[in-house]
């Protein structure tokens, strides 16, 4: 079973025997903001900035990106924030960073690349965040999407601690970035696994398309083992791993991760009880065993039952 009998979820996110794990929520727009604190997330895990801006045609003022930040910040006060740096590509597109046409967006200058070509934006933006950080009293980190190399994190880290914010991370979604994750933690605070973008450029299978889809389940083991690869990196470094794709909404998925060494999942504002009450209902030792059944599997379904047949 999925939700485990009789058990709720407490607000406070942790295995039965106390294994803590925070269990958060993905935003965009304020409404999301409201909707997560509400739903009884514990924080944000992911604030994908890009939603506040896809309909803007120029580069907003540093006053007004400060407000639309805090807006979503606000009922987060006091609670953790995970802020990502803009996300724009041709998949994503905003007006005012618009690029040339490209022939597969996917591989393009997307994330943190364009924040490369165009220092003037991230620097505004990361003095946005710091000032709305401020504003909201909320627990601040700022993180930049589409990180391949830990070279590009060291870069990035350097940037947010100039800015003066306090926490710099960057998302594992590409699998050179799961491959060097010791080196990746090495110049950064946190890192967060966007299972999304990993399965799509492990995989080679578009995120859109349903025709590939089956090739995009979170469960597939190839999936699983990078994120061990992370969760392994964490444990040696001493640092936090979270999950911010659609893998952290799975009931029995979050066990999965938390056996791998997840220490917070950040899911849709809808998912957070369930999952808050999955790991309630598990040790921490039936995570480890959770997780050590659905690497060894050889499909996506047959890791499914695996773990299923196992809690
Ligand atoms: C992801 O890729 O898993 C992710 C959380 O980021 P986005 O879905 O915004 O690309
Ligand atoms: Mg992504």
């Amino acid at each position: 079973a999925t939700e485990a009998a009789g058990v709720d979820w407490n607000g406070t996110g942790a295995t039965s025997d106390g294994h803590r794990i925070k269990v958060l929520a993905n935003v965009g727009a304020p409404p999301d903001a409201v909707a997560a604190a509400e739903a009884g997330a514990e924080g944000v895990g992911l604030f994908r900035t890009e939603f506040c801006y896809l309909d803007v045609d120029s580069e907003p003022s540093v006053d007004s990106q400060r407000s639309a930040y805090a807006a979503v910040l606000e009922p987060f006060a006091g609670k953790p924030v995970v802020v990502r740096t803009l996300d724009a590509g041709a998949d994503k597109p905003l007006v005012f960073l618009s690029q040339e046409d490209e022939p597969n967006p996917a591989l393009g200058v997307r994330g943190i690349r364009v924040s490369a070509e165009r220092t003037g934006v991230l620097d505004r933006q990361l003095e946005a965040i710091a000032g709305a950080a401020q504003q909201a009293r909320a627990e601040v980190s700022v993180m930049a999407p589409m990180v391949a190399t830990a070279e590009e994190a060291a870069w990035f880290a350097e940037r947010v601690r100039a800015a003066g914010l306090p926490r710099a991370g960057v998302m594992i979604e590409v699998p050179s970035a799961a491959l060097t994750a010791r080196e990746v933690f090495d110049a950064v605070d946190f890192v967060s696994l966007g299972t999304n973008d990993l399965a799509q450029y492990t995989f080679a299978a578009d995120r859109q398309l349903g025709a590939v889809a089956a090739l995009n389940d979170p469960w597939q083991p190839a999936l699983l083992r990078l994120i061990a690869l992370v969760g392994e990196a964490a444990k040696e470094k001493g640092k936090p791993a979270g999950v911010c794709g659609e893998a952290a909404a799975d009931p029995l998925l979050a066990r999965v991760l938390v056996g791998l060494g997840i220490t917070s999942l950040s899911m849709n504002a809808g998912s957070v009880r369930a999952v808050g009450a999955s790991l309630a209902s598990a040790t921490f030792a039936d995570c480890e065993r959770a997780a050590r059944a659905a690497v060894a599997a050889s499909t996506a379904a047959a890791a499914r039952v695996a773990v299923a047949e196992g809690q």
